[in-house]
């Protein structure tokens, strides 16, 4: 769906973004973050074309057709700099690049409750490596709050923290993942922020690839009831218990079960 209002709050979304790159706040900020990997988008869709687009699901598009890997609704505004787009960060482009085609290919498939090791993905230099897919994550993450800012959505989450991490290859220490399986969806949810009772920031989004699924979290000061299902480059753990992310299903299934 493309609305007026969501067309305008892109515009501005671009406008806003023509400053500095948020990470290395240096370089002028000319380069648009695919807002999913480019080359997760050709493992599971191949080349799109004009004959046969596919769907992409995004915060203000649902089921948006897709007709190149180049469209513009796959990318974020202009947030980075080159930079720090390409040479700063492909090593946490590539480590995820592995992650993701390992994690797809794998045999038998991820099954919900199961465990994966990071150690089983990432044999030799196993928390470096997934540090950097730590670090890929944030990166989206810092755009994502950049993206919302532009679009009048202030939040309470220090963009800082986020660019020291990348700037100094060090985890970020509020940020987790949890990984899980999802329904055939291919996308990304919006941006969840919320305030708990005890005044602490809690903040998430869903990185979905069709089989697989990536959420990403923030926890201001670690406060957060259920960070021990989610994985910290600094946990001590490599291991990862899989989620349950097929919201599109459950969706469904609860629509079902309504009529019923
Ligand atoms: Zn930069």
């Amino acid at each position: 769906m493309s609305t007026a209002s969501t067309i305008v709050a892109e515009a501005r979304a671009s406008a806003a973004a023509e400053s500095l790159c948020w990470i290395c706040k240096t370089n002028k900020a000319d380069s648009g973050e695919h807002k999913t990997k480019r080359s997760d988008l050709r493992a599971v869709l191949g080349s799109p074309s004009q004959e046969q687009p596919f769907f992409y699901q995004d915060l203000h598009r649902l089921n948006s057709p897709v007709k190149s890997l180049d469209a513009k609704i796959l990318k974020s505004p202009k947030f980075i700099c080159a930079y720090c787009n390409g040479t700063r960060t492909q090593p946490h482009d590539r480590a995820w690049e592995y992650m993701s085609d390992w994690l797809r290919a794998r045999q038998p498939p991820l099954k919900i409750g199961g465990f994966v090791r990071g150690d089983r993905i990432f044999r030799h230099f196993t928390r470096r490596e997934m540090t950097k897919v730590h670090l890929f994550f944030t990166k989206l993450f810092g755009c994502m709050i950049c993206e919302s800012v532009a679009t009048g959505h202030e939040l309470p989450i220090d963009i800082g923290l986020f660019s020291k991490a990348i700037m100094t290859g060090r985890p970020h220490p509020e940020v987790y993942l949890r990984l899980g399986k999802c329904d055939g969806t291919i996308g990304r949810t919006n941006l969840h922020c919320w305030t708990t009772e005890q005044g602490s920031v809690l903040a998430g989004w869903l990185y979905e690839l069709d089989t697989i699924a990536v959420s990403v979290l923030y926890a201001h000061n670690g406060a957060w009831r259920d960070r021990y299902y989610a994985w910290h480059p600094l946990s001590g753990s490599n291991r990862f218990t899989v989620a349950d992310f097929r919201y599109m299903k459950m969706a469904r299934d609860a629509e079902r079960k309504a009529a019923q």
